[in-house]
């Protein structure tokens, strides 16, 4: 890989990396703007995309204090207004000693940086720490455990916080034992997925993630081939750039396994405003 100043490794480029090389290439080292709708219908996706988006937004405002009702005054939809009542009904039921959301970390590993944006992060009463993850699904079918666990997420983000380091009132809480990622659907709220993270998994989470940047570090650009699997591209907007086709698969029909890699959430880290750790 051309030497790339500061690049930092996220989930997405990662999973883009191990869906896709040539994505990899075209996104984060060429970044190549290629137009090309990612889905079909191209409004429906969008739509909830952006609802999505006003999600995560509200419950960013939550944990900054706004009151509730003010927060629900803004939401003009009826899909959001009821993940909004999911999502209250749902904290309301917590017991939280500390929370911050939309919080940003960075781990270093070998020569290599990560990243990653928690959407919140909680220490409970018995100082377990829990990283939640709001996930807004385009179409009718919740993400199934088999899938989130094969997610660069799943492996990175429990990682990069048991890496930084978590420190409360000065005592460190994120070893692996006490820290969990759950994913939390405010279309299925009473179906989470956590997964409980632990020191034999940070070790094979890091050798796993140390094999993949030292692999996409000696690649030169011709090592970054297309996908085998031709699904893959149904979804990506360098389809026709690629020559594997010119018509978006459509998100609502699609299998599970090919829509979902799709992530409605990821929306791109702004590498520029990063503080190494903030809590
Ligand atoms: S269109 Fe297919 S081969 Fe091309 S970058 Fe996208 S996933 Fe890879």
């Amino acid at each position: 890989m051309p030497h790339l100043t500061d690049f930092r490794f996220s989930a997405q480029s990662l999973q883009d990396y191990v869906e896709c090389p040539r994505r990899f290439l075209l996104r984060y080292i060429q970044k190549l703007d290629w137009p090309a709708e990612q889905s079909n219908p191209y409004l429906a996706f969008e739509q909830y995309r952006y609802k999505g988006e006003l999600f995560h937004i509200c419950v960013d405002q939550y944990f900054h204090n706004i009151d509730p009702v003010l927060i629900e005054q803004q939401i003009h939809n009826d899909d959001l207004r009821t993940w909004w009542q999911h999502f209250l009904e749902f904290i309301q039921e917590q017991n939280f000693l500390h929370t911050v959301s939309e919080i940003l970390f960075q781990a270093s590993l070998g020569d290599h940086l990560l990243i990653a944006k928690f959407d919140l992060l909680a220490v409970t009463a018995d100082h377990n720490v829990i990283i939640f993850d709001w996930k807004t699904i385009a179409g009718d079918r919740k993400p199934t455990h088999h899938i989130l666990v094969e997610k660069m997420q799943t492996l990175i983000y429990p990682y990069i916080l048991c890496r930084a380091g978590l420190s409360v009132n000065g005592e460190q809480l994120a070893h692996p034992t006490n820290v969990t990622l759950q994913y939390w659907f405010p279309q299925y709220p009473h179906e989470p997925e956590p997964f409980k993270y632990s020191s034999v998994q940070m070790q094979q989470d890091q050798t796993q993630l140390r094999g993949l940047m030292e692999e996409i570090e000696i690649k030169t650009m011709g090592d970054f081939l297309m996908t085998e699997d031709e699904k893959r591209c149904r979804f990506c907007v360098y389809r026709s750039y690629c020559g594997r086709g010119d018509v978006a698969g459509n998100v609502l029909n699609e299998d599970q396994e090919t829509a979902l890699n799709l992530d409605l959430d990821n929306l791109d880290l702004n590498f520029e405003n990063i503080e190494e750790i903030v809590y």
